[in-house]
């Protein structure tokens, strides 16, 4: 039992009744129907931390505490009593169990195993809608609490540090943080055991294994973010990349049946799990963080029987073998019958401090009817010299005050379409700085100050400017593809109609029919998002290319 009993944090937290409702007879009836009774003595300990077989289960009689077992003091996170379940998010994805369950007093309740409680969350809402919920909701306040199974020893000041922290966010892993630079005594600590600067951030995971500046795909192996991969299975699709393209693509492949496997190499939300709010997302009038709508996703996905790995990179597609095969380690590739390549781009950015601070606080890499929107009668910053830099300097210019267009080299690019640069150079509201760059950006929650140099005389030129558009282009994911695909002039995979004639013979298309939307050169191989030449750059469109391709998987599958 507790040697200390902390308060209830979670019990004392707003909306209980939301984080362990109590179901109604008919609803433990269903459940019932689903499962078996079983009973525990006081002291039982149902779920241990570190399980990977987590049960459900629904107290009829006695009661079950939730603790956080540690070596001196247990904090007690939560008691179930008749009526209520226990459980969090992980019941759902399959990771290993954060807290233990213990009975606190003999009693009875039904319980249900993995498969049993997707079953019954596939096939009833209400339950489906209650459970996701307060799972969720505990998550949400695991994380608040930072009551998980890591703590992260690191500085605010060391890149690492801001890795590993971005990589247990985005992954909605719950952790408890020690900053170095204020604790002395833990930093004296580390010392003795010959803990240096490049050891750091150093990740104490499970309360048993140190890492010490780890990769991201340590910290999921050891916190046991994948189950294993099956290599022996063919899957019906397999998805590369868990942006809001591939995560749709999941949701609706596995919602519809379909055998699906996501792979992803960092955490789900791709760059939309960056944004801090999304406000132009249909049916989020005010606004949704990127990284609720990826958790909020990925777990929709794994309710449907997705399975989602991450931490772990496509390096090759063997595009050269029926069915195709994704490369993963020297040791593992997933075969499959389809393909969705959802690897999404990632933006060109120039070296500022504080960037990533900004985005979406006064840093844009659009100009869209929205952000026009924001800096009407302002003054704005537009970044680059190409096609895109020009386009959204004289549509900005539109309704700002003045856009200042920096470009490093000595003129605009000689790829820039001759009629972008006319109308740039007799746009009296546009002011072309040319061998300039921007060394720093101010402001306290948004940007307030831009101070650029001029790297011909030295000179820095500071202004009060709330608005900067990076134009600077983007990469896209598809360099693990060599050369499988047919690309565009910029790299991006060009698909359906976009695919000519010259495109479909050098890549021998070997089907009489032409390549469905969304396909590539490739049969049965779809791109969708931000990684498809044409995009839109919008999650929503990303979203709708996503569930639009399983319809063309289901055609491809059935042929
Ligand atoms: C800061 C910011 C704010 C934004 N705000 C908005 C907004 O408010 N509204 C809006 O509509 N759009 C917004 N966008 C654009 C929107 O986020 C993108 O259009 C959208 O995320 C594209 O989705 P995607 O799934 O195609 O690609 P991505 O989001 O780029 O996701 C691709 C995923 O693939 C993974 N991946 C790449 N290579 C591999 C590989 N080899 N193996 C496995 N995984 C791989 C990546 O890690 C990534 O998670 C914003 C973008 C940014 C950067």
């Amino acid at each position: 039992m507790s040697d200390t009993t902390i308060p209830l944090p979670l019990t004392l937290a707003s909306g209980v009744e939301r984080l362990f409702p109590t179901l109604t007879p008919a609803q433990i009836e269903r459940i019932a129907a689903r499962g078996r009774v079983c009973s525990f003595r006081p002291g039982e300990v149902l779920i241990e931390v570190g399980a990977r077989v987590v049960p459900f289960f629904v107290v009829l009689r006695g009661r079950i505490e939730v603790v956080r077992p540690a070596a001196r003091n247990e904090t007690l996170v939560a008691i179930h009593g008749p009526g209520q379940f226990t459980g969090e998010v992980n019941m759902l994805s399959g990771r290993p169990a954060l807290l233990r369950s213990r009975a606190s007093e003999a009693g009875e309740a039904i319980e249900l195993d993995h498969e049993q409680l997707l079953t019954l969350v596939q096939t009833d809402s209400e339950l489906s809608e209650l459970f996701m919920r307060a799972f969720i909701l505990r998550r949400v306040e695991l994380i608040a609490h930072g009551l998980g199974d890591v703590v992260l020893l690191g500085s605010n000041h060391c890149s690492g540090t801001l890795r590993v922290k971005e990589f247990l966010t985005r992954n909605g892993h719950p952790y408890s943080y020690i900053d170095l630079d204020r604790d002395t005594d833990v930093q004296d600590l580390l010392d003795r055991f010959q803990v240096t600067a490049s050891d750091v951030p150093v990740l104490i995971c499970r309360g048993e294994v140190v890492l010490r500046n780890p990769t991201n795909q340590q910290i999921a192996i050891c916190l046991g973010f994948n189950e294993v991969i099956d290599g022996s299975q063919i899957r019906d699709v397999v998805i590369v990349g868990a942006g809001p393209a591939g995560l749709a693509a999941a949701v609706y492949g596995a919602s519809e049946g379909l055998d699906v496997l996501v792979l992803e190499t960092n955490a789900p939300g791709g760059q939309a799990g960056s944004s801090s709010k999304i406000e132009n997302y249909l049916g989020f009038p005010t606004g949704i963080s990127g990284q609720a709508l990826a958790g909020r996703a990925y777990t929709q996905a794994q309710k449907f029987g997705a399975q989602v790995i991450i931490a772990k990179r496509a390096q090759r597609l063997a595009c050269e073998r029926q069915p195709y095969a994704v490369e993963v380690d020297v040791s593992v590739s997933v075969a499959a019958r389809t393909i969705i390549i959802a690897t999404g781009a990632s933006y060109r950015k120039p070296a500022i401090e504080n960037l990533a601070f900004y985005e979406n606080a006064g840093v844009y890499y659009g100009a869209t009817f929205m952000e026009a929107l924001l800096c009407r009668g302002e003054e704005v910053v537009v970044v680059g010299g190409g096609n895109s830099a020009g386009q959204a300097a004289i549509y900005l210019a539109q309704t700002a005050k003045r856009v200042y267009m920096l470009v490093r080299s000595s003129g605009l690019a000689e790829s820039m379409s001759r009629y972008l640069v006319r109308r740039i150079e007799s746009n009296p509201a546009i002011v072309l700085r040319t061998n300039t760059e921007i060394v720093n950006l101010e402001g306290s929650n948004h940007v307030e100050r831009v101070r650029w140099r001029d790297h011909r005389s030295g000179a820095v030129d500071t202004r009060d400017i709330r608005h900067v558009f990076l134009m600077t282009g983007a990469v896209p994911g598809t360099q693990w593809l060599d050369g499988c695909v047919a690309l565009d002039a910029n790299g991006f995979i060009k698909t359906g109609l976009d695919l000519s004639q010259d495109d479909l013979a050098a890549a021998h298309w070997p089907l009489a029919r032409s390549p469905y939307l969304l396909e590539t050169s490739l049969p049965g191989v779809f791109a969708v998002g931000d990684v498809r030449g044409g995009n839109i750059k919008r999650v929503a469109s990303a979203v709708g290319e996503g569930s639009i391709a399983i319809s063309f998987v289901h055609r491809v599958l059935s042929a």
